[in-house]
């Protein structure tokens, strides 16, 4: 037995138990029934319940979006944007999965060779806290679309989001175990792992949770897709637009309080437009405001859970023990940590070599774009980087010299359906989003004919 408690107000919301193995194993077998019809449903048949979900998810945003603030403390506005974001994404693959799945011919010297991609069957999807709904659509939708069921291990502190997903499927009119939630305990997600229904797994989260899933996976030859964390750079050059270079910056390390994989994290600034970068950045994360997540003019909530914010305190207090300098913030209230902005920082730092998820950014200045390349690389993340420039052409050129799953021109890294989303290093491997985020779950069939 758990409960959730208000990160803002430490108020209680709801309490739940994990599920019985009897429970768990209800849940695989009604899947492994669905999973097998479902398969040999034309894929014009699945898409209309696509479209169905977008009817249910416009029509609950509000619910989704005041749970989403109540659990876990995201702004109300930036929740409601959130689901918003669900709807673009179904509406993406409504658009785009027929031609993506469909039979693709290629020349050998057989009379006739093509490849089919055939769903894999039932797939578990562990699930992080941070962006709720979107995660798990990003996971969850092409999944069911290319023919799979999906079974999904929330994070405990969003239960009543998980809950509410399941829900909405089954507003939707999904057959019945198409989409199931799965009340465990990250201890719990092992056996199912084990268990022969399970024919692959996605997580997003922390390595640690990944490092135990994909071994787990290996263990039974089973696929994973990992999207754990980043560190990501946000390189200014000195010929960038610094008044547009501020203005992202701010929200591309403050959104979700800082809680995002793809947040900037550690800005390289050009020793030239260093004091100016940083007069603007520091009016405008001052200018945040915080409050209660519920209150449509908050900018800044608390962070997800209490202990995250004591971990941030942690990691700030031994940088400036190593000699990094509070320019702003840097300080803790129960689960609120203020926007905070440190300067002189130096590579063995845990600000600049630890992911930092929460509202704080680290920020060192460089003088040759080499040397912020070398900067940026010396993580062991590598989901994106921003590069603010006037010289596009001159950047393009040098894109291949970033260990990253993404590079961004003059805008913070974000996720579109249309675009892969993934990392390299230590942020994980596979893709989600796109094409290829459709094709991560399926079987690539070879049919030859001579
Ligand atoms: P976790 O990685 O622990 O949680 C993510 C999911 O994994 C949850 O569903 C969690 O379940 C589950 N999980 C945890 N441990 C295991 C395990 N051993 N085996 C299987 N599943 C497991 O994240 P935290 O909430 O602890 O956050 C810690 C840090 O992780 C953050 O500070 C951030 O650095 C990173 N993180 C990165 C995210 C991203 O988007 N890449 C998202 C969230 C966190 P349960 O909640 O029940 O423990």
């Amino acid at each position: 037995m758990f409960s959730i408690t208000n990160p803002f107000n430490k108020i209680f919301l709801s309490k739940y138990s994990y599920f019985s193995e009897s429970q768990i194993n209800t849940v695989l077998v009604n899947s492994e029934k669905a999973s097998a019809a479902w398969r040999h449903t034309p894929i014009a048949e699945r898409l209309k319940f696509i479209e169905n979900l977008i009817f249910t998810l416009t029509k609950q945003q509000h619910l989704l979006a005041e749970r989403c603030s109540l659990e876990m403390g995201k702004p109300i506005t930036q929740s409601e944007a959130e689901v918003k974001k669900c709807i673009t994404l179904c509406d993406y693959y409504l658009k785009n999965s027929e031609n993506f799945l469909s039979v693709y011919e290629i020349l050998t010297d057989a009379d006739e060779s093509f490849i089919t991609y055939e769903p894999l069957g039932v797939i578990l999807g562990v699930m992080p806290w941070n962006f709720p709904y979107w995660q798990v659509f990003r996971f969850a939708i092409p999944a069911i679309i290319a023919g799979n069921a999906v079974v999904v291990k929330h994070a405990s502190n969003v239960a009543g989001c998980g809950i509410l997903l399941e829900e909405l499927f089954s507003e939707a009119g999904f057959p019945k175990g198409i989409y199931q939630n799965l009340l465990i305990s990250g201890d719990q997600v092992e056996d199912v792992i084990n268990n022969p229904i399970i024919r692959a797994v996605s997580l997003t989260g922390s390595e640690k949770a990944g490092a135990a899933v994909a071994s787990a996976a290996a263990k039974q030859i089973k696929k994973a897709v990992l999207e754990l964390g980043g560190s990501n750079a946000f390189i200014v050059c000195e010929d960038a637009s610094l008044d547009d270079a501020v203005a992202v910056a701010v929200n591309a390390r403050m959104q979700n309080t800082g809680q995002s994989c793809i947040a900037a994290k550690r800005f390289l600034v050009h020793n030239k437009v260093f004091d100016a970068f940083l007069e603007g950045f520091k009016k405008g994360v001052e200018a945040l405001k915080p409050g209660d997540p519920m209150d449509k003019a908050t900018e800044i909530g608390p962070m997800a859970r209490e202990d995250l914010a004591i971990g941030i305190e942690k990691q700030v207090k031994d940088s400036v023990a190593m000699g990094a300098k509070l320019v702003t913030g840097g300080k803790r209230k129960d689960a609120f940590y203020d926007p905070t902005i440190l300067i002189g920082v130096t590579t063995d730092m845990p600000v600049f070599k630890e992911e930092v998820f929460g509202p704080v950014a680290a920020i060192m200045a460089f003088d040759s774009f080499e040397e912020a390349v070398e900067l940026s690389n010396k993580t062991n993340f590598g989901l994106g980087v921003t590069v603010f420039t006037n010289d596009i052409e001159g950047i393009k050129k040098k894109v291949h010299l970033f260990e990253e799953g993404a590079v961004f021109i003059n805008a913070m890294v974000k996720s579109d359906p249309a675009l892969p989303f993934g990392g390299v290093k230590r942020s994980g491997f596979g893709r989600e989003l796109a094409e290829n985020g459709l094709k991560e779950f399926v079987n690539v069939k070879t049919v030859y004919i001579k």
